[in-house]
């Protein structure tokens, strides 16, 4: 499949990769899109917590083309996104609900490979149902959580529909 492939610090380019696999807990998706952020451009720059080589994305949206044996709420042509943050679930930090400071914390697109690909590898606990929204819409996910996280904690005052 081909990919935007981050080989070092400020060297990216197109590269045929083998299609992943989906492990036991995880599914394969078709990606269908992906959003570019600021931190892609830090993680190819060095400015960030990456390692390399490494394929970017983490906001996108996609079909799920394969399952693992033990993945229970997805199906092949389920349309999804997915939370790119995998936490450990067993660290003080994840037990004490403060996943974002997980002592195991893996991200898609810059600590493993993300979604700049035909193809992303997810486990299931990060996936979730988009129904029929958008493609384009649903990719921006992430960006809209963070977003309405930072208004939360800022304590504005929201009106409905919130
Ligand atoms: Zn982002
Ligand atoms: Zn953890």
């Amino acid at each position: 499949m081909k990919v935007l492939y981050i080989e070092k610090e400020n060297m990216v380019y197109l590269k045929d990769v083998p299609k992943p696999e989906p492990k036991a807990d995880e599914v394969l998706i078709k990606v269908a899109a992906c959003g570019f952020c600021g931190s892609d451009v830090h993680i190819l720059k060095g400015g960030h917590v990456q390692k390399y080589p490494v394929i970017p994305g983490h906001e996108f949206s996609g079909v799920i083309e394969k399952t693992g044996k033990d993945v229970i709420h997805f199906k092949e042509g389920d349309r999804v996104a997915a939370d790119p943050n995998i936490f450990c679930e067993n660290c003080d930090a994840c037990k004490s609900n403060h996943q974002i400071h997980c002592k195991d914390l893996s991200v898609l697109g810059s600590l493993r490979d993300g979604a700049f690909a035909e193809y992303v590898t997810v486990p299931e606990k990060c996936v979730f149902h988009i129904g029929d929204i958008d493609f384009v819409q649903a990719s921006m996910q992430n960006l809209w959580a963070v977003s309405l996280t930072v208004i939360i904690n800022m304590r504005f005052q929201l009106v409905p529909p919130f």
